[in-house]
């Protein structure tokens, strides 16, 4: 075993997990045992949380210029230790190192988000009649909790926790069981960037946390990152048990792909978005919607998929019953009629025999019936359906339940304006595979891509994770007041 065994971090120490209930984390890239994972209780949270409460008292009253401090030392933490980083997100998670890097880099650009924090929740006043004065302020929530998926090891607790802190909340993680390594590394580097103890705790764990988180009555607010399935779970229960709770599920995104789109452009931005990071990431392309006569695009991007190699240019998928679950779909529609254009199942990498790969997958003549075409497939397979008409393409867009990302491929800004306009997802792209907004910008998916109001990075996070302070006040300055009595 190549690490020790999980801890959890708990007023800035790491702690051992008693249990009985142990998981192997190995890792995708070869399967080489990386570490295991005790499963935390709901007894090992109460003692998280308690550890919160006690940080937020005093927290909550430093001053946001003095927090925000920890984040510009934070950031340069990131900076100096990117590359270590980046090979262990790597290795727990399967992606690439250029990948992994790529992660890194937006971890520095959300710290550097919540550096700016204080221009951007000052209040509002306003004397509304003579002496009296309506104010508003931001006031941070408490202690609250942060779930997060595999797919991004750190970028996705990054979406959370520098806002989440320097807005004065003390959080609770509950990393993704199956990627528990980077958080421990980010834990040692706010403690090293001067973020108090207590503050910042992860306990790891399984479904059996994810519960008692939204059970908790210490905790106020709970954000979720994971599959639509687990995202209505969290959003039910937490809300049931009146917390507030955002909570961000699956997606399904579709690349809508018109004749005149520039060939080698599109090819390229559609191979990159279904294969980056394997295609798990809930931005992947993993629907191209042909309209009209496409094969000279369709063609070139065969040519584009065949150039990744499993194992080099192209990363694993998280374990093997990812890797079953996608070959399954796969087969499954060419058995029902659809055509595999470059086919990436029983892919083998020397020296790898025991990661867990699925090569690119191109497949053509999917129709919109099949659960291909209709189920999250998270893997680096893209289904392609053909359609006469960009209404037609948008029909099939606008039916599919989830409503993450979408995007158009166009020299026609006519036609790109409409799909903006008419594609039902949060985010929406023009000649861009993977429509991520950069900050301020927020990230949010739409239908059963989310579920709660507002986004959960960028502008829109500060409304999640502070409450409004409403006052009035009423002061008399009438001249000739003899002040000093
Ligand atoms: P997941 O839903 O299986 O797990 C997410 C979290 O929920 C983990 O921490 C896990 O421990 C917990 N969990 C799992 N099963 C549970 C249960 N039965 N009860 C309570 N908690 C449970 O998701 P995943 O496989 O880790 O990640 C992939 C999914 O996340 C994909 O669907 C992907 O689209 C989605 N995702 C969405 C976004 C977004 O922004 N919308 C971003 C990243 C990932």
């Amino acid at each position: 075993m190549k690490y020790e065994p999980i801890k959890n971090f708990i007023n800035g120490e790491f702690i051992t997990i008693e249990s009985q209930r142990i998981l192997d984390i190995t890792s995708p890239v070869d399967g080489t045992l990386l570490t295991e994972l005790p499963c935390s209780s709901a007894v090992d949270l109460d003692i998280a949380v308690l550890s919160a409460q006690k940080a937020f008292t005093t927290w909550s009253k430093t001053r946001i210029k003095e927090r925000v401090q920890v984040f510009f030392r934070y950031k340069a933490l990131l900076e100096k230790h990117l590359h270590e980083l980046a090979a262990m997100g790597s290795e727990e998670n399967g992606k690439t190192i250029v990948e992994s890097i790529a992660e890194i880099e937006k971890c520095i650009e959300l710290t550097e988000f919540a550096c700016s924090l204080p221009q951007l929740i000052t209040g509002e006043i306003l004397e509304v009649s003579k002496g009296v004065e309506c104010r508003t302020e931001k006031a941070p929530l408490g202690v609250v909790a942060s779930i997060v998926p595999f797919n991004f090891p750190t970028m996705v607790p990054n979406w959370t926790i520098p806002n989440a802190i320097a807005l004065g909340n003390c959080m609770i993680i509950k990393p993704s069981e199956k990627v528990p390594l980077s958080i421990g590394r980010i834990a040692q580097l706010l403690k090293e960037a001067g973020l108090p103890d207590g503050v910042f705790n992860i306990v790891h764990g399984d479904a059996e946390i994810v519960n008692a988180i939204c059970d908790h009555p210490g905790i106020e607010a709970v954000s979720f990152v994971g599959s639509t399935k687990i995202a209505q779970h969290v959003y039910r229960r937490a809300t049931q048990n009146l917390k507030r709770c955002l909570a961000l599920g699956g997606a399904k995104n579709h690349l809508l792909v018109l004749p005149d789109a520039t060939p080698d452009m599109t090819a390229q931005n559609v191979t990159a978005s279904m294969s980056g990071c394997a295609g798990q990431r809930c931005m992947a392309a993993s629907a191209m919607l042909g309209v009209g006569p496409v094969d000279h695009i369709i063609d070139k991007i065969c040519i584009e998929a065949r150039k990744l190699v499993a194992g080099d240019t192209l990363g694993a998928v998280i374990n093997k019953a990812s890797q079953e679950r996608i070959e399954r779909y796969i087969t499954e529609a060419e058995a029902q009629g659809a055509k595999i254009l470059v086919d990436g199942r029983n892919v083998k990498v020397p020296g790898k025999e025991n990661g867990t790969y699925v090569g690119p997958t191109v497949i053509d003549y999917v129709t919109p019936d099949m659960a291909i075409a209709r189920e999250e497939v998270f893997g680096p397979v893209i289904s392609i359906i053909r359609t006469n008409t960009l209404d037609e393409a948008l029909a099939i867009e606008n039916a599919n339940p989830y409503g993450n990302a979408a995007s158009v491929f166009t020299q026609n800004g006519g036609a790109a304006r409409y799909v903006i306009e008419k594609a039902s997802a949060g985010m929406v792209g023009v000649n861009i595979g993977v429509p991520v907004p950069r900050e301020p910008f927020s990230f949010g998916g739409w239908n059963e891509s989310k579920f709660g109001v507002g986004d959960i990075t960028g502008k829109s996070s500060i409304e999640f994770w502070t409450k409004l302070k409403k006052s009035t006040t009423k002061w008399n300055a009438e001249a000739g007041v003899n002040w000093m009595s």
